[in-house]
């Protein structure tokens, strides 16, 4: 299997941050290692993830689920356990569908301030919901707010969670309209390509304050970004779920 890719311009900006008395700011910094392996991206530049946190959301999920549909491509989905158990309809759809569920926490705390203890009971907690709903085993997890720091990444993995950051953002969380999320996601895949890595593209089809939260913006960027790299004439993109890497 391909190691993770270290960004090496982001390790040496991490590395400053720590010169700097900036530890928190290396812990969430996506592709710093400082605070143990995490997944990234793969090394064969013409793979490209998209991955979605903070859903299931009745407001995007759905139309989601039928762009990717039309475009035959497969995503990954880091949803929460809290808003899983309301609407466990969705996520047995994303995984009907054949996407990628991954884990996302119950209910979002910033992990790096918690306890041991909160943080086993949110991710386990999360893995037992996801699993009762969906019916399949889940094997990934994503921190929120990217957020990490040692303990965290050891207890994922003793409950056999493979963390998994992102190096491509989509700023989605904000209200950009769709033309500026797809500028980020395709400036980022060029990116990637050139320092010959896979991107690992952070999106949201939720929001994690409240059901609901409008992400048709990004519902559109996909649409435009899975046209722009379609077709036998098209730029040899190979749209992958992140278990692809690890
Ligand atoms: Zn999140």
């Amino acid at each position: 299997m391909p190691g993770p890719v270290v960004d090496a311009v982001a390790g040496a900006a991490a590395a400053l941050g720590l010169l700097g008395g900036g530890l928190v700011y290396a812990s969430v910094w996506p592709t710093s290692q400082i605070f143990g392996r995490t997944l990234v991206a793969g090394s064969d530049p013409r793979h490209v993830a998209l991955t979605f946190d903070d859903g299931p959301n009745d407001a995007a999920t759905p139309e989601l689920l039928e762009v990717l549909a039309r475009h035959h491509v497969k995503a990954t989905f880091f949803a929460m356990g809290s808003y899983a158990r309301m609407r466990p309809d969705i996520v047995r759809a994303v995984v009907a569908a054949g996407h990628l569920l991954g884990n996302h926490t119950m209910k979002h705390p910033k992990l790096s301030m918690e306890s041991a203890a909160r943080v086993r009971q949110e991710l386990a907690d999360c893995n037992a919901v996801l699993e009762d709903i969906a019916g399949v085993a889940v094997r990934f997890f994503r921190p929120p707010f990217g957020a990490r720091r040692p303990v965290v990444l050891r207890i994922a993995r003793e409950l056999g969670l493979t963390p998994v950051m992102w190096n491509v953002t989509g700023y989605d969380w904000n209200p950009i309209g769709a033309d500026r999320i797809l500028d980020k996601l395709q400036a980022g895949i060029t990116r990637s390509r050139l320092q010959r890595s896979s991107a690992n593209l952070l999106l949201h089809d939720g929001g994690h304050r409240t059901m609901g939260a409008p992400r048709m913006d990004t519902v559109h960027a996909v649409d435009r970004l899975l046209t722009s790299h379609r077709g036998p004439e098209g730029s040899g993109t190979r749209f992958v779920t992140v278990d692809a890497w690890g």
